[in-house]
């Protein structure tokens, strides 16, 4: 679990560490890269303008699950009670099944802190757009991953297609079927292996530049090392 490195700013509330030793100066942790994230600056409009971003956060926790992504994006850490009525949940409890969903993926983070020392634990809840552009950035490398694969295949496969369906066969199945479509039985015509791997790389240049354009949404403040 990450923790927050500032203690929160409004009010009286006192931030709860885990088992933090008693020590008068802040205690000074190796910083991984992904508790860098205070120090990078998101364009969180373009970011969340890429029909990719939407579709990533909707598919893993659905439309509810966006409008609370994007809701934190905007207004940034907010109280999860506050969350839970501004966004239209009746209870609190409701809302933290999308959170925690969220939070298995590091998409968002919270503070838990507490006013007095009977009171309950409040969850102060803050999204990290910055997590969205690794795990889009993830998503691409992967895919890029096959399609090469799948060109090294093709360096040594032939292949057949339907014209009709447009469905692509390689030698064997093709020879199985006797050269023949097994939708629609029509005779299957030999493909230009050329082509294929045309098209494939030209798929992964697109993805490339996805991944470029991902990169050029995070500023780096000058307070944050170079790697
Ligand atoms: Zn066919």
């Amino acid at each position: 679990m990450q923790k927050s490195k500032k203690p929160m700013k409004k009010g009286k509330k006192i931030v709860i560490k885990k088992k933090s030793k008693p020590s008068k100066k802040p205690v000074k942790k190796n910083i991984n890269k992904a508790q860098k994230k205070s120090k990078v600056v998101v364009d969180t409009k373009k970011l969340l303008s890429l029909e990719d971003a939407v579709k990533y956060i909707s598919d893993f926790v659905g439309e509810k699950g966006l409008e609370i992504f994007e809701y934190l994006v905007k207004h940034g850490a907010t109280e999860e009670n506050k969350l839970a009525s501004k966004l239209g949940f009746d209870r609190t409890n409701n809302i933290r099944k999308f959170l925690y969903l969220m939070y298995s993926r590091a998409l968002v983070s919270y503070v838990r802190s507490k006013r007095g020392r009977k009171a309950w634990y409040t969850y102060t809840w803050h999204a990290n757009p910055d997590q969205l552009i690794f795990l889009l950035k993830q998503m691409y490398q992967n895919d890029i991953d096959q399609i090469k694969k799948s060109i090294e295949l093709d360096k040594v496969e032939d292949y057949y297609i339907c014209n009709y369906c447009n469905r692509l066969y390689d030698v064997a199945t093709a020879l199985q079927n006797d050269f023949k479509c097994v939708n629609c039985g029509r005779v299957l015509e030999h493909v230009d292996t050329k082509e294929v791997l045309q098209s494939r790389q030209q798929r992964i240049d697109e993805l490339k530049k996805r991944i470029a354009y991902l990169d050029s949404l995070i500023k780096t403040r000058s307070s944050a090392k170079a790697k």
